[in-house]
């Protein structure tokens, strides 16, 4: 008897779940690894990378700061005014970085963000900008969400690419100095004040801005879009490998959590992660993000769609899959998946398809989706029971940012339910989930605020 596409998707999904105590497991070996790194740096292990960052917000903080994020798909220019009620104003300009120019050369890279920068002040009048002792200098804060080694508050050379990037020549560099030298080129009047990972702008900005009724205090900030990875305060003196200065008892730490057990000791890898990996501009690193994050759920879902038979000129095409395919293909509650349908001809090249073929589908997005929620709990958990949290406050607040947090149908309560397996029913009932509004934005002002 000939199995139906039902059933085999069926099959394939199986693969995609965690097995009965696995989250419980993970969690041991992600409080392990952060431990080791805190002690000790190694080019395998979680990066665990002090950000200089000390302040946490209060929501009482005031001023007018400009700031820029290069994330994985977008470059955002802004200016950023608190107001000190935790509200804020925030004028943006927002484009994705062509994708050639994420293969290209430092100069041509620093060049382009260059114009956009320069046609934002050019825009947009900032004569209202905090002024750097009365100076015509602006303060910006600078979020750029790939692995730095910052060797200040404004200081680090870029460790690697990841998120599809690959610019050789600004491997090793300072980030801050190429950047600050051709804004100097250009006359800008702007002083690059802070570089922060994104995770660490959030983290500030969901301080800044959580409602009173979240009342736990924000530990955690986090992102799932392109990428992963999340940033929480530390003990400084628990960050044993630092050997910079500061007279400051906590620290922010960026985790870059997308770099989780490396090795492979514990996490799942399906033949379809195996591929993910393989295809991937940076093989056998990352590979927590690779199973978690917008840039590869679409291409996941991809790879089990070609294996179920389907055909198309974008199944056959690696990275042509967005995880908004998966997302609002899982979300489509309707008996006739009709959504599921139009997703499926417009996205994916399949103009008809059965309701059958349909079902397969959705039963592959939620899969992956749902593997990708709970082990998105994992770091999270780690970090709440490394830093002994609840044990110190009577709630906690986590801060998200990144469409897959905050548009996946129901990622953060698929979280919660992979929360409560590390941390108890009544643990995680202490813990809200909640989006921070313009995470880098908001969080680079505040850090400028800081420094
Ligand atoms: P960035 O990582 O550049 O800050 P985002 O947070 O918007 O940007 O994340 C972009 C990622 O989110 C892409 O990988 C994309 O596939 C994914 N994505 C886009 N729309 C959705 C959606 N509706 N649901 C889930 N993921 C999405
Ligand atoms: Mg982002």
């Amino acid at each position: 008897m000939t199995e139906s596409i039902v059933e085999k998707a069926t099959k394939i999904a199986k693969e995609f779940e965690l097995p009965e105590g696995f989250v419980k497991k993970a969690v041991d070996v992600f409080i392990k690894q952060a431990d080791e790194s805190l002690e000790k740096q190694t080019l395998r292990g979680l990066p665990m990378i002090p950000s200089y960052v000390s302040g946490i917000p209060k929501g009482t903080e005031k001023g007018v700061f400009l700031a820029i994020d290069l994330g994985g798909t977008n470059f955002r220019v802004c200016s950023v005014t608190l107001n000190g009620d935790s509200t804020f104003d925030i004028i943006q300009s927002k484009k994705p970085i062509p994708d050639s120019l994420m293969k290209s050369t430092s100069a041509e890279f620093i060049s382009h963000l260059g114009d956009r920068i320069q046609e934002f002040i050019e825009t947009h009048c900032c004569d209202t900008m905090q002024h750097e002792g009365g100076s015509d200098i602006l303060k910006m804060g600078y979020t750029f969400s790939f692995p730095v080694n910052q060797t200040s508050i404004n200081r680090g050379t870029l460790i690697r690419w990841t998120k599809g990037y690959d610019i050789k020549d600004m491997v090793g560099k300072d980030i801050v100095i190429v950047l600050q030298e051709e804004l100097d080129r250009r006359n800008l009047p702007i002083h690059i004040a802070v570089l922060l990972n994104d995770t660490v702008g959030t983290l500030m900005s969901r301080a800044y801005t959580k409602p009173e009724t979240s009342g736990g205090q924000t530990l955690i900030g986090c992102i799932f879009g392109t990428g992963t990875n999340g940033a929480y305060s530390e003990k400084v003196r628990k960050i044993k490998k630092f050997t910079g200065e500061t007279t400051e008892k906590i620290m922010v730490i960026n985790t870059e959590w997308g770099s989780f057990d490396n090795d492979l000791t514990i996490l799942p890898n399906t033949k379809y992660d195996k591929q993910v990996n393989i295809n991937s501009p940076n093989p056998d690193f990352h590979l927590f993000e690779k199973r978690v994050s917008g840039m590869y759920l679409g291409e996941l879902l991809r790879l089990c769609m070609a294996d179920l038979g389907f055909q198309s000129e974008e199944i056959a095409n690696p990275w042509s899959f967005d995880t908004m395919v998966p997302s609002v293909i899982d979300g489509d509650e309707d008996p006739k998946l009709e959504k599921t349908g139009k997703m499926l001809a417009e996205y994916v090249g399949l103009s008809t398809t059965s309701l059958e073929e349909r079902k397969a589908v959705r039963i592959l997005s939620k899969a992956i989706g749902r593997r990708s929620a709970h082990l998105s709990a994992i770091p999270c958990a780690g970090l709440i029971l490394h830093t002994k949290a609840l044990e110190k406050f009577p709630s906690l607040d986590i801060g998200g940012d990144g469409s897959v947090i905050e548009f996946y149908p129901n990622f953060q309560k698929m979280m919660h339910e992979a929360l409560a397996e590390a941390l108890g029913k009544e643990g995680d009932s202490k813990i809200t989930i909640g989006i921070a509004k313009d995470g880098s934005g908001v969080g680079a002002a505040l850090c400028a605020y800081f420094a």
